[in-house]
């Protein structure tokens, strides 16, 4: 059936739509199993399911599903996570971790990272439920439209999302929706609601200005870009790292009122953490973000951050972060600055470069 270029039915990619949940989709929109319609397109050998495809998706890959429902290749290509590119991450990587891109930590075709999020209201409010690219972003902690913290797993079994193995030893009428536990069958839309921590109005209204410039073009996502991006994520990753002592990390709970969560200091990337725990991370380094300039400044001199730990392992640093820390590299100029650094924030108030 599925032997003619372009198959019966050819569903487009929706908005914001992952490419493995647009192949998924495809399948059952045609009636045939997933391991059917793949093994038949690409044989056993190039199985799509053993890999990151909307990470690492091959051209041979996007050009099969781009003929077989009449989609212009670019738009086959945009359903991938490249899109985040020069954005979120300066360059592709074929493995390790890429800059706030959650891991599936595969094995087989099995995942064993908490790397697809999903926010349960807004599967329930689509008319065919998918999953979207921006899910896969270690930041997107929680949803904008509905204020709730973004899942990361099954509520029914703890599983991991693997909706692509949802008809593996099933018929295709057993499968059922996108949105089903592929262990459990906990349907995700009855995931409950789980309100986002707020410690900070402001920090919370920055957080969600950034969600939501994440369905916006490159050249509109104004302050969001990937000097913003690359920074916060080096003051993440400070606060969870065994050398700082939670120092960082405690100094803003302080500043902020509130108690800080404990976290693990294993060493692994910021984005293998849970998601209550990146959200909680997230919300101190964005407090440190609004105003960097003067909040860096106050945190150096309380001798909670040192230069060569907001250096560290940072080459790709822009210009307006890198001149910051530099005056941060001599700890016998502290006095001297810390009387010259109100003088300096009052010039300039934001922590943008001009
Ligand atoms: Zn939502
Ligand atoms: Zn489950």
């Amino acid at each position: 059936m599925l032997s003619s270029k372009l198959w019966p039915a050819h569903p487009k990619p929706l908005p914001d739509e992952l490419l493995s949940s647009w192949i998924v989709r495809i399948a059952r929109a045609n009636g045939v199993k997933l391991q059917t319609m793949t093994h038949q397109l690409f044989g056993d050998a190039l199985t799509p399911w053993n890999r990151d495809i909307d990470r690492l998706a091959p051209k041979w890959l996007l050009k099969a599903v781009s003929e077989h429902t009449g989609t212009p290749y670019w738009d086959a290509y945009r359903t991938t996570l490249t899109c985040y590119r020069d954005r979120l991450y300066p360059r592709r990587l074929s493995s390790g971790q890429l800059r706030w891109i959650l891991p599936l930590k595969l094995h087989s075709t099995n995942r064993q990272g908490y790397g697809l999020q999903y926010c349960p209201e807004c599967l329930a409010e689509d008319v065919e439920p998918y999953f979207r690219r921006k899910w896969r972003v270690g930041f997107f902690t929680f949803c904008p439209n509905h204020k709730a913290l973004a899942h990361d797993a099954c509520p029914g079994c703890d599983s991991p999302v693997a909706f692509h193995r949802r008809d593996f030893g099933h018929g295709i009428n057993e499968a059922g929706e996108m949105c089903l536990c592929n262990v459990c069958r906990f349907d995700l839309r009855r995931a409950p609601h789980i309100p986002a921590s707020v410690h900070d109005p402001e920090v919370f209204a920055l957080h969600k200005e950034m969600l939501l410039a994440l369905d916006m073009a490159v050249s509109e996502t104004g302050r969001f870009d990937i000097g913003f991006h690359a920074v916060l994520h080096q003051l993440c990753k400070i606060m969870v790292s065994k050398p700082n002592h939670d120092r960082l990390r405690m100094y803003v709970a302080e500043r902020l009122g509130i108690v800080t969560l404990d976290v693990a200091h294993g060493p692994f990337p910021f984005e293998q953490r849970r998601v209550a725990e990146r959200h909680h991370v997230l919300s101190l380094a964005l407090w440190l973000m609004q105003k960097p300039e003067l909040r860096l400044t106050e945190a150096w001199e309380a001798k909670v951050v040192r230069y060569n730990t907001l250096s560290k392992d940072f080459k790709e640093r822009p210009a307006w972060f890198r001149g910051l820390a530099a005056r941060f590299s001599d700890w016998r100029k502290v006095n001297e600055f810390a009387a010259n650094s109100t003088k300096f924030i009052q010039k300039r108030p934001n922590w943008r470069p001009e």
